[in-house]
């Protein structure tokens, strides 16, 4: 397939000078060598983050470190924000970790209201919130620091954030705005290859990983504190994936990161103005989420039949391009744009262009 045609809403599209710096040779991951190239990534990695503290690198799927959010921060009990799939996972991890879950949920496509999480945290005694920053499934983006704001009013409540589409498309500050765990993976809008996630840790976070019992052994953040404190990871990394990293955190910071939510912007935009002007023309298509809720990076098109969106999948793939079928209970009734990550208007525009085909 030629570049600039797949809009899958992750894995996403990663340009030919990512991909080929996988080609060097293999360094070990104990010495000198390994040590030179993660303290570059580390540097590269403060600035991409908006961050002082340690960037962990995982060599695991996003998941992995959302199992590492809520075994290194809850001990008894914790507060799960679900308005999608994504945000609903990271409460089943929780459940499958043997805590206690409380969850506020909102139907698939809305935002969380800051004003009810302040009346829920006032009921119970929670460790940590969790919830995701762009939900893939519905392309809402919830406010992040006006969250993390409400639960900041409780002083031992820590905030666990997935980033996973969010980061490197949407803007997110974990420091400024007191997030005590943000999480992201290389495959979406990092536009790196699958098989990394990068994880940022506040102070209080490790402080409370130190006194959790149990948390486990890979995904322990007091081995991935220790080891970055020796420029190494507590076990073999993906090096390949890190000489990508490499290359695409230069190619980010070049273009800058605010450069990249603007760019995102502008395509999220052109997006739903695209909705808009083919149900001027009669398709029965709407943007799932309501305005001034929608995530920069994915958007989420609900077809107005509730049954036909497969197929318009299938017709973009036999016309050589690929975009998101429906998420789980979705799927039937939305398909998915991933404008995120390297993906440029230009690009853009030449998909919306078959679409336009497809569903008139
Ligand atoms: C893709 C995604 C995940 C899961 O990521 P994996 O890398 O597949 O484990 C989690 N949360 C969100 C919001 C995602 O988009």
């Amino acid at each position: 397939m030629p570049s600039g045609r797949f809009f899958l809403p992750g894995p996403t599209e990663v340009h030919p000078d990512v991909l080929e710096a996988q080609n060097r040779a293999i360094i070990g991951h104990r010495g000198p060598a390994i040590q030179e190239l993660m303290r570059e990534l580390q540097a590269g990695l403060e600035v991409v983050f908006f961050t002082e503290r340690p960037v962990f690198i995982s060599t695991s799927s996003a998941t992995g470190l959302m199992e590492a959010a809520v075994r290194n921060a809850v001990k008894t009990r914790v507060l799960s924000l679900v308005n999608g799939a994504f945000s609903k996972r990271f409460a089943d991890i929780a459940k499958s970790c043997g805590l206690e879950v409380d969850t506020i949920e909102v139907p698939w496509g809305e935002a969380h209201d800051p004003n009810v999480l302040r009346r829920q945290l006032a009921q119970g005694s929670y460790d940590a919130v969790t919830l995701a920053h762009s939900e893939t499934s519905t392309g809402v983006l919830n406010d992040v620091s006006a969250l993390a704001a409400v639960t900041a009013e409780h002083e031992n409540v820590l905030v666990l954030v997935d980033s996973v589409t969010g980061f490197g498309g949407a803007e997110l500050r974990p420091d400024d705005w007191g997030l005590d765990f943000v999480l992201t993976g290389s495959q979406k809008s990092f536009a790196l290859p699958p098989g990394l996630s990068f994880g940022v840790a506040s102070e209080r976070m490790m402080e409370r990983s130190a006194s959790v019992p149990n948390r486990g052994f890979y995904f322990d953040l007091q081995k991935f504190a220790s080891n970055q404190g020796k420029w190494q990871s507590p076990t073999t990394p993906a090096i390949s994936g890190l000489y990508a990293l490499q290359v695409q955190l230069k190619r980010m910071q070049s273009e800058t990161m605010e450069a990249r939510w603007v760019r995102h912007t502008a395509m999220a935009e052109r997006t739903w103005t695209w909705v808009a002007e083919m149900k001027a023309q009669g398709v029965g298509l709407r943007v799932l989420a309501p305005e001034g809720q929608r995530s920069p990076c994915v958007t989420t098109i609900a077809v107005e039949d509730g049954e036909s969106a497969p197929l318009i999948v299938d017709e973009v793939t036999d016309r050589g391009w690929v975009i998101g079928g429906g998420y789980g209970k979705l799927k039937p009734s939305t398909f998915r744009i991933g404008h995120m990550g390297d993906h440029t208007l230009d690009q853009l525009n030449d998909l919306l262009e078959v679409l336009t085909d497809v569903v008139r």
